[in-house]
């Protein structure tokens, strides 16, 4: 993984140089036929003296339209927005060959707007897929998926007519029961299943755990069936594969079909970026053919869709470099490394993956009160919640933790927990 860190000079000499390549609405070229156009002028007035400076902004106000996939073929979907759009294909290849790993012009991928529509847009994909490749009925077709999982599973199951196989996990250490695997496997092909969505987490939002996507990938394989895994990266995707360098998680995996990344989780862009990547040759699948008067098709849930928002994305990593985010992403792990050694000398139980900043600590060892002070956010809001998490965000001072650590201990002594 390498790719070398830009000054802010560069980062905005590149953005405005695309915004120059794309067709302005203010511009001389007679543009009639176009249904969009700039920001209401009353309000996002283009000669705001600071826009000159501020890259991101610029192209918010000019709001080139990113609708369709722009890596599957090198022309532009809307020639008016080519500037923009050359700059989306640029952060879809890197994230796809330099973060996770894959062959040169090997996966097609675009900016969703977050990870609910990036996991929806893959099941989409692989529904269509078993039905076109293998006749699959509608009923015969399972999304597979940790109890941990994100509710995007339920919900896109419902959308697409999916049937829901939900896998229950270890409740300390999160992972996926090979027991229930087989169990729930075997009674779902008595009831008539035949193909398989399978969801990988990279990441759970709740625990920070990390599904087994070998061993979800070799069980599929042994029973010998049809299946397709996508990797909900949506949390861990910009940080795991920076602070894990035996990570699983690549296209080199032959089981990583596709994988859902989120912007606006680790690597705090704007709502709104929510990226997905897939091999070569699945988008045809969602071909939408009826999309006519888009040049170039359209192949994605959203339809229009802002060209800031990849902008965004593509800012941050060339800002950074690799070497840059790799050390941001170790240091957010180091801190919570530390919280986790304090919590041990307490006593205090609690689950952690090493390579990730989220901490969930049973809910037995603190007050209801003191989790409710620090904010910190339980798994369950219908019952009595069993964990409570720590997410070490770049925002979480030093200061904070401390007064949280000691608030706890204090707890523990009167209480007479541990
Ligand atoms: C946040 C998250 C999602 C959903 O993403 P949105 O961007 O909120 O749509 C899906 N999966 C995981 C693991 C997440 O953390």
């Amino acid at each position: 993984m390498y790719w070398k860190k830009l000054s802010h000079e560069q980062v905005k000499a590149r953005v405005f140089d695309a915004l120059e390549k794309n067709l302005d609405y203010r511009g001389d070229r007679p543009i009639l036929g176009i249904p969009g156009t700039y920001l209401d002028t009353s309000e996002f007035y283009p000669d705001a003296p600071f826009l000159q400076d501020a890259p991101y902004m610029s192209a918010m106000v000019r709001n080139p339209n990113h609708i369709g996939v722009h890596t599957l073929s090198e022309e532009s979907v809307l020639e008016v927005f080519e500037g923009t759009q050359k700059i989306e294909r640029e952060l879809i290849k890197l994230t796809a060959e330099e973060i996770f790993n894959g062959d040169p012009d090997s996966v097609d991928g675009y900016v969703a707007t977050g990870g609910t529509e990036a996991n929806i847009q893959a099941m989409w994909v692989y529904r269509n897929y078993f039905q076109k490749e293998y006749d699959a009925r509608l009923g015969e077709i399972a999304l597979v998926y940790s109890k941990d999982a994100h509710y995007s599973m339920p919900k896109g199951a419902n959308i697409l007519g999916l049937t829901n196989i939900m896998l229950e996990v270890d409740m300390d250490t999160r992972e996926i029961l090979l027991s229930s695997l087989e169990e729930k496997f075997k009674q779902a092909t008595e009831e008539g299943i035949k193909y398989f969505i399978v969801i990988a987490n990279l990441s759970t939002t709740m625990f920070g755990s990390v599904d087994d996507i070998d061993m979800l990938g070799d069980f599929f394989t042994n029973m010998n069936v049809p299946f397709k895994i996508h990797v909900d990266a949506a949390y861990g995707g910009f940080i795991y594969p920076f602070t894990n360098p035996t990570s699983r998680f690549t296209f080199q995996n032959p089981y990583m079909n596709s994988i859902t990344a989120d912007g606006h989780k680790m690597l705090q862009t704007p709502y709104g970026t929510g990226l997905f990547l897939i091999r070569k040759g699945f988008f045809d699948y969602v071909k939408t053919d009826e999309a006519k008067y888009i040049p170039g098709k359209d192949y994605t849930v959203s339809g229009s869709r802002s060209g800031a928002n990849a902008i965004s994305m593509w800012m941050i990593l060339q800002i950074h470099g690799s070497e840059g985010w790799k050390y941001k992403m170790e240091t957010l792990c180091d801190r919570t490394e530390r919280i986790c050694k304090k919590l041990e000398n307490m006593g205090v139980q609690y689950f952690r993956n090493p390579y990730l900043n989220i901490i969930a600590i049973k809910s037995k060892y603190m007050s209801e009160e003191l989790a409710h002070k620090y904010y910190l956010v339980a798994n369950s809001y219908d019952g009595k919640a069993e964990w409570y998490k720590i997410v070490v965000m770049p925002h979480v001072k030093q200061g904070t933790i401390d007064a949280f650590l000691m608030e706890l201990a204090g707890e523990l002594k009167t209480k007479k927990l541990v």
